[in-house]
């Protein structure tokens, strides 16, 4: 059984032990040391990080009752021999800032609504608590968030000790009864909050800084809250400060005024995405109507547009032929597209008895490519672009030859 300092004292850097097993975890070297002030991952803390003997600590795991440190790699120190370990105290620091923090809010959630925690989980980057209750607005979010803050300020002393009885036990008001037996580590803030826990935490609640939820959403009969303590909480403030001078000062308004001119922006954008719309079609009607006015007038009567385009983008190319044929029932048009290969349309008008589909079947092959359609809209798409024109001559002098069948 490894004896756990930091259940004595959470502030503990450095450390003196003896090394009791040497193993393996997988491929990584291990060691077991009679004392250790290592936090192995539990309770939704995660491991500390640091070094034993200058070799980095890269996980910390219990198995036991005995606290398993695994090592970048072997060291040198055998059986028996004494070891110095440090850890990571920046990490170490931050875990105690949110699990004191979760101490804290839980606390605040009980005392306001009896709403009990069922579980925490210390993240990497967020801390998150689950709740059960039916919804959570934002008002209630905010008096929580006071409230927890107001237990920070006033610097409520945190002591941690262990309960031997379940007698002793059941005189403690506890926020949630803990389901192991034995002897229990109690974390007491001051006047305010009794919790069954093996967790690392602040001496007293100053320490904490401050606390933020930042998003709540409802799973299933739980709410999961996240939120971030102590550093996390100034860094993310930090960030979104910079992040809204840089967007007031890019608009030249007041940070305050922020929120009433996006909505204002977004209501010009929207009219101007409609009025670019209108403009495109009336464009787009006038460029359908200047090359019908310019196609080539057959004997039959029937008119062919034909042209072939390197600028537009192809759903414009093909938004075009459909205004096209729809504008006049006698037409036929023959279009290109060149952008990395070639493109094919060929159309016509609803009325004339053509065989689009068939044509360009044929003409895909100048182009080496492969397609179709209906009888009067069909498109083929191939790797030869120098084909395109001739694709086109083709479909104009055979077109005779592809009637509707
Ligand atoms: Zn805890």
């Amino acid at each position: 059984m490894t004896e756990r300092l930091y259940y004595q004292d959470s502030y503990l850097k450095e450390f003196k032990a003896r090394i009791l097993k040497r193993i393996k975890i997988g491929n990584q070297p291990a060691v077991i040391l009679d004392r250790t002030a290592f936090y192995p991952t539990s309770g939704g803390q995660p491991f500390d990080k640091g070094v034993i003997q200058d070799t980095p600590v890269v996980e910390v795991v219990e198995e036991d009752e005995e606290i398993i440190h695994i090592l970048r790699e072997e060291i040198k120190e055998e059986i028996n021999s004494q070891v110095v370990g440090r850890i990571d105290w920046e990490r170490r620091f931050d875990h105690m800032q949110q699990h004191s923090g979760q101490h804290i809010l839980s606390g605040t959630l009980m005392e306001l609504w009896g709403v009990e925690t069922v579980s925490f989980h210390l993240g990497e980057e967020v801390c998150t608590l689950d709740i059960i209750k039916e919804k959570l607005t934002e008002e209630e979010i905010k008096k929580a968030e006071e409230c927890a803050n107001e237990i920070i300020f006033n610097n409520r002393p945190v002591k941690c000790y262990l309960v031997k009885g379940e007698e002793e036990l059941r005189k403690l008001n506890l926020r949630k009864v803990p389901d192991r037996k034995g002897k229990i580590r109690i974390v007491e803030v001051e006047n305010f909050d009794l919790s069954a826990c093996g967790g690392t935490h602040c001496r007293a609640t100053g320490e904490v800084g401050l606390i933020k939820v930042i998003k709540w959403e409802k799973r299933g009969e739980k709410i999961r809250l996240e939120f971030i303590c102590g550093r996390r909480a100034w860094e993310d403030y930090f960030w979104k400060n910079e992040l809204i001078k840089i967007i007031s000062n890019k608009l030249t308004i007041k940070d305050s005024e922020l929120g009433e001119v996006i909505d204002r922006m977004l209501e010009e954008r929207k009219e101007t995405r409609k009025e670019l719309k209108e403009f495109k079609e009336r464009l787009q009607d006038y460029e359908a109507r200047n090359l019908i006015n310019e196609s080539s007038l057959r004997d039959d009567g029937v008119k062919i547009v034909k042209k072939v385009f390197e600028e537009k983008n192809f759903q414009e190319v093909r938004e075009l032929v459909q205004k096209i044929i729809n504008l006049d029932d006698s037409v036929v048009v023959l279009f290109g597209f060149k952008d990395e290969g070639a493109k094919i349309l060929f159309a016509c008008s609803r009325g004339l008895k053509y065989d689009m589909n068939r044509l360009i079947r044929e003409a895909g092959k100048v182009i080496e490519g492969r397609g179709g359609g209906t009888y009067n809209f069909a498109q083929a798409g191939g790797k030869k672009a120098e084909g395109i024109h001739k694709a086109l001559d083709f479909a104009l002098k055979n077109l005779k030859n592809f009637m509707k069948k």
